[in-house]
């Protein structure tokens, strides 16, 4: 065969397959629900409740919005991750036959279950406002039983700890979809995030609905700008996470403290201290999640 080529790297060029400059870039979807277009109600946020059924569409509607957006803007792998109540609200069939879907709770690592390095961009539907905000559309951090959740001093609410766990990774959190609160609140961890207000919360229960088929559109075209615009940024590794956590009741604090590195600060309030945020990630959802009477 004649030889096209002189000098090894000039013929390793050659050799490779013609699409081999096309860069992968995988991006990460995490879907709650309390924030999807159109949901306004705990009778469609909890899985016995009378219009749970009508909750699952309208989410996996703003899923597949921001699946179609993520593909349209470079996207070559999808991944949605189910991340709210039992995480298994997204039925298969009705998600976008291109993405991958990551399904139940029972996981170490929650609504960021399988995000690694190897992600370009992080993108949150339909998330809510931390706890005890005194607006925000069923205002929550983690399940009922917080009151606060500190990272290193910063109080934060899911989107927030997702974000810290995301830049530990090294990954962007580009889009945001879900009420008012919860975008201003997703700047504070991610301050370059596109966010698309879908509802207007007017106290933690009341809210102004936006039109469905304007707030897919827009998360879908937010989407589509964020992933092409993705750029990673160096991991943002701490040597300490210090976490922080209040309860609404002292009942799980106490129990908490089996752990021998779980510090009581007060009845209500528990410290504890990781040497990365993964880990820290997975004690904060032991304690929100796992303890948990209710
Ligand atoms: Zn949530």
């Amino acid at each position: 065969m004649r030889r096209a080529c002189s000098g090894v790297l000039a013929c390793v060029m050659l050799a490779l397959p013609p699409d081999a400059g096309a860069q992968a870039r995988k991006v990460y979807v995490s879907v709650d629900m309390e924030g999807i277009s159109g949901v306004n109600s705990d009778n469609q946020t909890s899985a016995t409740g009378a219009e749970y059924g009508r909750a699952r569409k309208l989410m996996v509607e703003d899923a597949n919005a921001a699946v179609r957006g993520a593909f349209a803007g470079g996207a070559t792998e999808v991944v949605v991750n189910d991340s709210h109540g039992g995480q298994r609200n997204i039925l298969p069939e009705d998600l976008d036959p291109r993405a991958k879907l990551i399904s139940h709770s029972f996981k170490r690592h929650g609504m960021m279950e399988g995000l690694d390095e190897t992600f370009d961009a992080v993108i949150f539907v339909g998330y809510h406002a931390k706890a005890s905000s005194p607006r925000g559309v069923f205002a929550h951090t983690g399940s009922g039983v917080v009151r606060d959740l500190q990272i290193n001093g910063t109080s934060v609410g899911e989107g927030g700890m997702n974000a810290i766990l995301a830049s530990w990774y090294g990954v962007p959190v580009v889009m945001v979809s879900g009420d008012d609160v919860a975008i201003e609140q997703q700047k504070v961890t991610a301050p370059n995030v596109r966010g698309v207000v879908v509802k207007r919360a007017i106290n933690t229960r009341a809210v102004e609905l936006r039109p469905l088929a304007e707030t897919r559109r827009e998360i879908e075209a937010a989407a589509k700008e964020a992933v092409a615009n993705a750029k990673k940024p160096t991991p943002q590794r701490l040597s300490s996470y210090v976490v922080r956590m209040e309860f609404q009741n002292p009942n799980i604090p106490d129990v908490a403290t089996a752990f021998t590195e779980i510090r009581s600060v007060s009845p209500s309030v528990v410290e504890f201290t990781r040497s990365s945020m993964p880990d820290a990630y997975r004690l904060i959802r032991v304690l929100y999640r796992f303890i948990n009477p209710d």
